[in-house]
């Protein structure tokens, strides 16, 4: 059997973390089996879905990485299916058209809440032997009803909870197709559009998925679904649901509640492959593995170790591992992340020769691109040393220093060890230590009181900057 997984967000709004570590589990178990994983857009919520959406998500996956062989599929452009598939239930008994009103709906809720029951459609245009329906009203579009079993139980082997058991009296007859909403592309009216638990059926199964992961607010839906798979005779994939990703207060990550989308963390300065890394340990586990590369993932994630309890954000530490990861960056590709940045605050810098062994000196010192790019910012644009530091490290005694050495930089070749053996000149002249001198530089020439070796700092540096800078005092 070829592995088939997918990843079936809905465009209603940005690729949320949740969903990007579910993309993550589905593309590596199959690139784990050699199997295929495939992109679905689930935009069948004609009022809330956006190409805008649809955009930011196909752009979240692209900069993960997480790469699909087959799709994006939009189940909008798929409604002939779907309308096939529900008249074909209609024609084997297991679905029948419904014609309540939403009044109608409502006061019958209303009813069961007034007898102390819980709601639930009480089947009256389910057809049974022996039972008259009502006659249609002209006047009220039908939708489609799924005809739920009326009793036992639906179990599954969760891959990630383990075996669940939920009984049929638990859920009622699911709508499965309904008219098309006002604004619903030309062809949907006639069409009617799924609902979820339909649409995602009908894709799995034609779509050969055998393995699907997903967040866990869809174990309530799974019956239904497993039910309707069974009513077509279309092969059960096996389902994984995993926890909720909780926010530092304890509470799910939710948009209100420090939810951001993946490409914000881009915007952010964070590495792909360390979001990846991030993203894989929330929720899974391969020994105490904390650092791994996307081969190694795939090598080890074999559906095994999926965690059962919640797991919880922890920026501090996805910092670390983004940190870890901008250590071994390759230079020249974080000087690109940096121009781009800069870019983005109207810098503009070629990423070339300067900014190549900038990203080499700053990036150990850094947790993120954005970071990165502060650091490097000083080397192009007018610094504003404050005025403590100023007081602190740039006094009186240190200004004939400060002339000698601005005139020796004017005359040495721009390298760090001419300028390592300028600095030395000085301070044999004044009679100074490096603790005494290189603060005043860094302060003057960068901003900030602690960079790395100053000789190096001021290499990257025009000359004419340095120059500009020192003649402040
Ligand atoms: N569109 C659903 C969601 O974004 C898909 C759930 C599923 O994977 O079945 O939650």
């Amino acid at each position: 059997m070829t592995i088939r997984t997918r990843i079936a967000p809905s465009p209603t709004g940005f690729l949320h973390l949740g969903t990007a570590r579910t993309a993550l589990y589905s593309w590596a178990y199959a690139r784990h089996h050699g199997g295929q994983f495939v992109m679905r857009i689930e935009d069948t919520d004609v009022a809330r879905s956006t190409q805008d959406a649809v955009e930011q998500i196909l752009e979240a996956m692209r900069w993960l990485g997480l790469d699909y062989d087959e799709g994006p599929f939009f189940q909008m452009q798929r409604l002939e299916r779907y309308h096939a598939v529900a008249e074909q239930l209609i024609a084997s008994g297991h679905a029948y058209r419904c014609w309540c009103t939403p009044e109608e709906l409502d006061a019958m809720r209303e009813a069961q809440r007034a007898r102390g029951q819980k709601t639930h459609y009480d089947g009256r245009w389910r057809p049974e032997p022996g039972k008259t329906l009502p006659p249609a009203p002209a006047d009220v579009q039908p939708v489609v009803r799924f005809r739920n079993p009326p009793d036992g139980f639906v179990n599954w082997d969760d891959l990630v909870k383990g075996p669940i058991s939920i009984g049929n009296a638990e859920i009622d007859d699911l709508i499965i197709l309904r008219p098309a909403p006002e604004g619903a592309p030309a062809g949907a009216s006639a069409l009617g559009v799924p609902t979820y638990n339909f649409a995602v059926v009908v894709d799995d199964w034609d779509m050969g998925i055998t393995h699907v992961f997903r967040g866990d607010e869809h174990v309530n839906n799974t019956p239904w679904q497993i039910n309707i798979f069974r009513a077509l005779g279309a092969p059960l994939p096996e389902f994984g649901h995993c926890p909720v990703i909780l926010g530092d207060d304890g509470q799910k990550l939710s948009k209100r509640r420090g939810a951001v989308s993946v490409t914000a963390y881009r915007d952010a300065g964070y590495l792909p492959e360390a979001m990846l890394n991030y993203l894989a340990r929330l929720g899974w586990s391969h020994g105490d593995e904390e650092l791994f590369t996307r081969e190694q993932m795939v090598a080890w994630f074999d559906g095994s170790h999926l965690a059962r309890s919640p797991a919880q954000w922890d920026p501090a530490k996805l910092a670390w591992v983004n940190a870890q990861y901008l250590k071994k960056a390759d230079d020249a590709r974080l000087a690109e992340l940096t121009a781009a940045q800069l870019a983005s605050r109207n810098v503009v810098v070629e990423p070339t020769s300067s900014l190549v062994p900038a990203c080499a000196l700053y990036k150990d010192r850094c947790t993120t691109v954005v970071e990165l790019a502060d650091w490097i910012e000083t080397m192009f644009v007018d610094v504003a040393p404050k005025q403590d530091d100023l007081e602190a490290h740039v006094g009186e005694t240190l200004r004939p220093a400060l002339r000698s050495l601005r005139e020796r930089l004017t005359e040495i070749d721009w390298d760090k060890a001419s300028i390592a053996a300028a600095m030395k000149q000085v301070l044999a002249e004044h009679q100074l230590k490096m603790p005494q001198l290189a603060p005043a530089v860094r302060v003057l020439v960068c901003g900030r009181r602690d960079t790395p070796s100053i000789d190096a700092v001021l290499s990257l540096f025009s000359r004419e900057v340095v120059l500009l800078r020192l003649r402040a005092v």
